[in-house]
């Protein structure tokens, strides 16, 4: 059934054009979300038989497989910022460069880095996922998507709902084992960015989320 979609690309990654898969190895196969909630959304498909099936809560109780998943979400995290300092940096390589090239003090041990894109960068899993085989998500923190489009897609990904990779393991009494009591899909909207909130005005926070990804970007 549709629940079952992300089991093709574990099975035959081989199978995608770059575009879609992005890498695959024997535990590991990174695709690009087909529905992005973010600017730039990729999910991390381990491919173990005994945990592809597992919740993730579960399959995390594993703390050498949450540590080699853990690992593994850090290089796509660190490809994820890459993209976003192609898409959106200011300070290319050209551009420090060019710096470097008319300064007369002695050159710096170390270019400057420039902007930190890793840290927007969010990695982690849905309390509730809706596919079935075992997937985390890698994505931009904007929540600036044509696929945003549903209500509990901008709350999925900016509540408790959304549990952070780092989390875990989770405590025995964590609330967020207990989603749906918690009632986070139900929340009032707030910005990611701001905190600004929105009620449930949708289409309001939209508009904002547009505004929000501009500056975001160009910051
Ligand atoms: P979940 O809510 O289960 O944590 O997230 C599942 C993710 O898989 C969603 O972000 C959704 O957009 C994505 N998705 C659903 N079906 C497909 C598919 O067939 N291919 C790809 N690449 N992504 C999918
Ligand atoms: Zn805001």
């Amino acid at each position: 059934g549709a629940r079952d979609g992300l089991g093709a690309y574990i099975s035959k990654p081989e199978t995608y054009p770059p575009n879609v898969v992005v890498y695959h190895d024997e535990d590991f196969v990174a695709i690009h979300d087909m529905f992005p909630k973010s600017s730039l959304h990729l999910l991390l498909l381990p491919r173990d038989q005994n945990k592809t099936r597992l919740h993730p809560f579960d399959a995390f109780e594993d703390a050498e497989f949450l540590a080699n998943v853990r690992a593994e979400t850090q290089k796509l995290r660190t490809l994820a910022a890459g993209e976003l300092r192609r898409k959106y940096g200011k300070d290319s390589g050209q551009e420090q460069a060019r710096q470097a090239a008319l300064s007369t003090d002695p050159p710096p041990d170390e270019l400057p880095q420039g902007r930190d894109w890793e840290k927007e960068i969010v990695v982690g899993v849905h309390a509730v996922p809706s596919m079935n085989h075992l997937h985390v998500h890698v994505l931009s923190v904007d929540r600036y998507s044509e696929r945003l489009k549903h209500r509990k897609h901008y709350n999925s990904f900016s509540t408790p709902f959304f549990v952070p990779i780092d989390d875990f393991p989770l405590a025995p009494d964590d609330e967020r084992r207990r989603p749906t009591e918690a009632g986070y899909l139900k929340r009032d909207f707030a910005c990611w960015r701001c905190g600004k909130v929105f009620g449930n005005r949708f289409t309001e926070l939209k508009q904002h989320l547009e505004q929000e990804f501009k500056d975001w970007k160009k910051l």
